[in-house]
């Protein structure tokens, strides 16, 4: 049994896919505590990997991506249920704080440190190795580090649409990253 929060259809609304149809799969519980923590993800459902792959494929038809978030998903994740979900023709992304180990065959790894945040509870060292994007949240410190943290995309984003003048400064500034906004929160979709 996985512990999910949320299952919903809708489009990306950050980093590199942003404007992509996805599926979110939201699971419940996070092993680190963000001062600017957003998402509501404490209540759950509990649901099988055959009823989670049922009501995935019943909310996204045949869009073939699903981005499973939190929380904090590899907690829970594992290479079953990932198989599971490809094998009903579903790319898998992860959005992770790059805590734990991931399980072998996830299509798209978002990786968003939380190392650094001022006032995180919990121990955000970052485990993983690589990513296929690096999404910071840009809150005023130094995010030079993560510059060089093996991926193919490095992006920076405002904290909750509310920073979005000095993140564009930092960015002009130090060219290789580029900006992420949420764009849902603008569009007023989930
Ligand atoms: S890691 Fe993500 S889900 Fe967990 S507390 Fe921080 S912002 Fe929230």
């Amino acid at each position: 049994m996985y512990k999910i929060n949320e299952i919903f259809y809708s489009l990306q609304g950050e980093g590199f896919w942003t404007g992509t149809p996805m599926v979110f799969l939201r699971f419940s519980g996070c092993n680190l505590k963000c001062p600017f923590c957003d998402t509501d993800h404490s209540g759950y459902k509990e649901m099988t990997a055959d009823e989670i792959v049922a009501e995935v494929s019943k909310v996204g038809g045949e869009c073939g991506r699903v981005c499973v978030t939190g929380g904090e998903p590899s907690l829970q994740l594992d290479k079953g249920l990932v198989d599971a979900l490809n094998g009903a023709g579903f790319k898998v992304h992860i959005e992770t704080n790059g805590t734990r180990v991931l399980p072998e065959g996830i299509d798209w790894v978002t990786v968003s440190p939380k190392v650094d945040v001022e006032g995180l509870k919990g121990d955000g060292t970052v485990v993983l190795e690589k990513a296929d994007e690096v999404k910071v949240v840009y809150l005023g410190a130094d995010v030079e580090k993560w510059a060089g943290f093996p991926a193919k995309w490095h992006f920076l984003q405002p904290c909750s649409c509310r920073n979005t003048a000095e993140t564009v400064n930092y960015i002009q500034a130090h060219p290789l990253w580029r900006l992420s906004l949420q764009t849902h929160k603008y569009l007023d979709i989930r």
